[in-house]
């Protein structure tokens, strides 16, 4: 005769299947509610390891359990419901959420508030909000869960409006918020980027007493960050008596939301000092820094800390191939990809992109024909990056046998995106004519960018009439757009038009428009050092300049000649050699080169893209000091070797 007890010990020893076995096979009269209660709680804690119920089915049992409970004498009660909906909302079923929602009717248990917002969060998590709102509506007494409940759904799908709505309707009723409320509100004032209600709801945290609850501080600390206000969110950070990963992962996230990715990496030092162990969302958090930044030290470091720790999840190592990708190593970036165990349309997006940047178009393609094969759907970004690939390759027909099969086979409509790469696939193989018809046939409006490309293409083929007409039309749409100014700027000085040049740098200064500085950053001894052009201020300034002065006549005697078009005013030809001479990347070089063993590969990073007379200096620098110079511009990756530069002088 199987007892209760004898159920529970064996749910205590992990033995569910004898458990479930000998309840199925038993006298079900003779066994307890809780005993069933005990087991389908059991199977739903395993479903914690998502690995083990997808392969062992527990939610299914929970369910065979809960059908076979209704066939006795058993009658299930406010805890049975509270501990199957769950198992709905985690298989995502609402067939049998409706089912269980049937018979908790029947069971009447509609006034039974812990019931009712199981119910509703059940709903929002199998994706139907307005079961979840009419459970609401309908029930007699709502209590801060059952506000919480229906405030976290609008929440989670994106409902931003509704979620704020019922949070101040929850005021009015006089129920006061608990952190749960907040950890849905303040999310709410993220999405919406709304730094003014993010400070009315840090008030209400303020008066309710939460401010001590490091919950509700770090979900503000990140509102905060992702508000555009770091100062507030650091301050916030800085006032904690005790800060824990979480919290220290909100402060490292936020300052890489708003770009400020060298702090981030300064903080996430910090955070290891204080012997705060990272998990998987701080690696996740970290890793775009050290991409962005191009700080491969760092980022190998990150990854021997990632091995350390045990969190190498696919999301994590696709995080890796994405870091190594953007710093340089695409070998590194393949050999992890490869390693993934189910690559997500993300990872294949990663490596795909990542090929594209550093100019290796016909792998791009052919992973992208893999991917075909593979189990990932293709989506829009998928078409984005090969399109890319295929612009910088100049690979016109394959480019335009993607396009078409993106909206023919794959059913997605191209977007602004994908209609730049065609541009620029079009206009850089000199097809003008062809590009300008492409634009206005285009179905939706083209707008800033793509009319810039174009612009960047007329640039290319010095085609100055066209150039004129899109600089006028890019002027009436964006009067402050620097990058038009500067581009048609360079169009005219590079065809020798020193007068128009100057009158279009009159009118940036008129209309008070400044040029993004350009600056470039090389990573040595795991710390950045960035410069400026002609930057003058740091420590080895003297033995920097020496050394271009020093690699600069090793040039002109192996033939090098300075292509001073990029240089907008009419100076005096030496005074010109000399601003070109010292743009930032050639002083991140010549740092590197002190600064590092012969025979290193030298990689810096670049804010714009690389001017034509640096690209042809590195090239004679990469074969005078016998080294591999990686340079990431805004656009694309340079690998510089003997000489030679991989983009086959086409960027
Ligand atoms: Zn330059
Ligand atoms: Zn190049």
């Amino acid at each position: 005769m199987p007892s209760t007890a004898h159920i529970r010990g064996l749910c205590r020893e992990g033995r569910l299947k004898d458990a479930l076995h000998i309840l199925f096979t038993a006298n079900n009269t003779c066994v307890e509610s809780s005993a069933y209660l005990h087991l389908l709680q059991a199977c739903i804690d395993k479903k914690a390891l998502a690995e083990a119920y997808r392969k062992h089915g527990f939610p299914q049992e929970a369910f065979t359990l809960f059908y076979q409970m209704q066939r006795t004498a058993v009658q299930p009660d406010h805890f049975t419901f509270s501990a199957i909906l769950p198992v709905c909302s985690s298989v995502a079923s609402l067939k049998y959420g409706l089912q269980i929602h049937g018979r908790i009717l029947r069971c009447g248990f509609q006034s039974n508030v812990v019931v009712m917002s199981t119910l509703m969060d059940m709903y929002s998590k199998c994706g139907s909000m307005d079961n979840a709102r009419e459970v609401f509506v309908k029930m007699p007494q709502r209590d801060v869960v059952a506000w919480n409940a229906i405030i976290a759904g609008y929440e989670q799908h994106g409902l931003v409006e509704n979620a704020l709505m019922t949070f101040k309707k929850m005021q009015l009723t006089g129920i006061e918020p608990n952190s749960a409320t907040f950890a849905s509100v303040l999310p709410v004032c993220a999405k919406m980027g709304d730094l003014k209600l993010t400070m009315e709801i840090h008030q209400i945290i303020i008066k309710s007493g939460f401010l001590r609850d490091a919950v509700v501080v770090t979900s503000l600390i990140d509102t905060y960050a992702k508000c555009g206000n770091i100062q507030e969110a650091h301050r916030l950070f800085d006032d904690m008596p005790e800060r824990d990963m979480v919290s220290w992962t909100a402060i490292i996230a936020g300052h890489v939301h708003i770009g400020l990715v060298d702090k981030a990496l300064d903080i996430f030092k910090q955070m290891q000092s204080a012997g705060v162990k990272p998990d998987t969302s701080t690696f996740a958090s970290i890793l775009p820094a050290c991409a962005k930044l191009g700080a491969l030290e760092q980022g190998t470091e990150i990854h021997r800390k990632v091995l350390e720790s045990g969190f190498l999840s696919d999301i994590i190592v696709t995080a890796l191939v994405d870091m190594y990708a953007k710093c340089g190593s695409i070998e590194k970036a393949f050999d992890l990809f490869e390693k993934i165990h189910h690559p997500n349309v993300i990872s294949w997006n990663t490596i795909i992109a990542g090929h594209a940047m550093h100019g290796y178009s016909k792998d791009a393609l052919s992973l992208l024909e893999q991917m075909k094969q593979s189990s990932s759907k293709l989506d829009h970004v998928s078409f984005v990056c090969v399109l890319f690939a295929c612009s910088h390759a100049g690979l016109v027909e394959d480019g335009c046998k993607y396009f078409s099969q993106m909206s023919n086979s794959y059913c997605i409509m191209p977007t602004v995106d994908h209609y730049v790469c065609m541009v620029d696939l079009l206009g850089r193989a000199g097809y003008l004519e062809e590009t300008l018809n492409f634009i206005i046939k285009m179905p939706i409006t083209p707008g800033l960018v793509v009319w810039k490309c174009l612009l960047g293409v007329c640039r290319l083929h010095k085609n100055i009439c066209l150039g004129v007409f899109v600089s006028r039309l890019l002027f009436e749409m964006d009067p402050k757009n620097a990058e038009a100014y500067v581009l048609i700027s360079n169009i005219y000085a590079e065809a020798g038009m020193w007068g128009d040049a100057q009158n279009v740098r009159k009118l940036m200064k008129e209309r008070g428009i400044i040029k993004k500085p350009g600056s470039s950053w090389i990573e040595v001894d795991k710390m950045i050092h960035a410069f400026c052009v002609g930057d003058k201020s740091h420590p080895q300034t003297e033995e920097i300049y020496a050394m271009l002065e020093k690699l600069s006549l090793e040039m002109k005697a192996a033939g090098y000649i300075p292509d001073t078009r990029s240089v907008l005013n009419d100076l005096e030809k030496e005074e010109k050699e000399l601003l070109i001479c010292h743009h930032s990347e050639k002083l991140a070089i010549a740092f590197g080169l002190l600064n590092t063993a012969p025979g290193t590969t030298i990689r810096v990073v670049k804010n714009l893209r690389v001017c034509v007379d640096c690209h042809t200096t590195t090239k004679f620098i990469s074969k005078i000091v016998a080294r591999e110079i990686v340079v990431r511009d805004a656009n694309r990756f340079h690998h510089f070797k003997n000489g030679q530069c991989s983009c086959g002088d086409y960027w």
